[in-house]
């Protein structure tokens, strides 16, 4: 049966920074979070540039018959060639980058598509799965067993992004398609979420906060309670039945 998603969204630029690199889209069937990096107001430039493309592929993706993975795949790689062509018309873009973590459904599943260290979560049955791997450093010394997990959370290089949507022109996302369940919970966040609270943290509000839009800010003011140096974009969705109602649309705090 199909089924629809129920969703919030939500960005702070938090209490240290003044500007928000992250940018974020949701609608019915595609999630997004991005965010940039680079000097000059860049970091901005390539997050917004980058959730573009993704408005485009929601604007002109057919209701059905779509490739799934494939169409949001040549997404990532048409914002790689944006970043390029931005980059060309200003030096001081060299560099710039940001992360893409995206979700397109389709009714019955999700191509997921990921690049850097945004994250992905699953939460079915009680228990929270990470859809994504961090492509960092630290994440990096973990699989080939240098450092703990532990040691990765507070290790001075542990902001190091390896692989990210760069202004070289380098796109290579980890690309998934995962069946959905009715019931399941999504989280994508930026790293302003995740760098401040574990995954004890997300599975506590996850499962004890009902509404998508009230969880979005109880993770945002969490982040920030909990001294988060950054900007913090959060997305919660929810696999309901076509029965429950229209999709719900929130939108928390002014990223977005
Ligand atoms: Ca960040």
């Amino acid at each position: 049966m199909k089924h629809n998603i129920r969703y919030a969204a939500g960005s702070d630029v938090g209490r240290r920074r003044e500007q928000n690199e992250d940018s974020g889209y949701a609608s019915g069937r595609l999630l997004v979070v991005a965010d940039g990096m680079g000097g000059h107001a860049a970091g901005e430039l390539a997050s917004s540039a980058a959730i573009a493309v993704m408005r485009e592929l929601d604007a002109t993706l057919p209701e059905t018959g779509s490739d799934l993975e494939a169409a949001l795949e040549g997404a990532v790689h048409e914002a790689a060639r944006r970043l390029v062509e931005l980059a060309e018309i200003d030096p001081a873009r060299r560099g710039m980058g940001t992360t893409v973590t995206a979700m397109l459904w389709d009714g019955y599943r999700f191509a997921l598509a990921h690049l850097g260290d945004s994250r992905g979560y699953l939460l079915r049955d009680g228990a929270l799965y990470q859809m994504t791997k961090d492509h960092t450093l630290v994440q990096s010394m973990v699989d080939e067993g240098r450092i703990t997990e532990d040691q990765a959370a507070v290790h001075p290089r542990r902001s190091m992004v390896l692989r990210v949507l760069g202004s070289e022109g380098r796109a290579e996302p980890d690309m998934a398609l995962r069946e959905a369940e009715p019931d399941d919970r999504y989280l994508l966040c930026s790293d302003g979420l995740t760098t401040v609270l574990g995954p004890e943290v997300l599975h506590e509000v996850l499962t004890t906060v009902v509404d998508p839009a009230a969880a979005v800010q109880r993770l945002i003011d969490l982040a920030n309670e909990g001294g988060s140096p950054d900007n913090v974009t959060v997305i919660v969705a929810d696999v309901v039945a076509p029965g429950a109602g229209d999709v719900a649309v929130y939108r928390v705090g002014a990223g977005i």
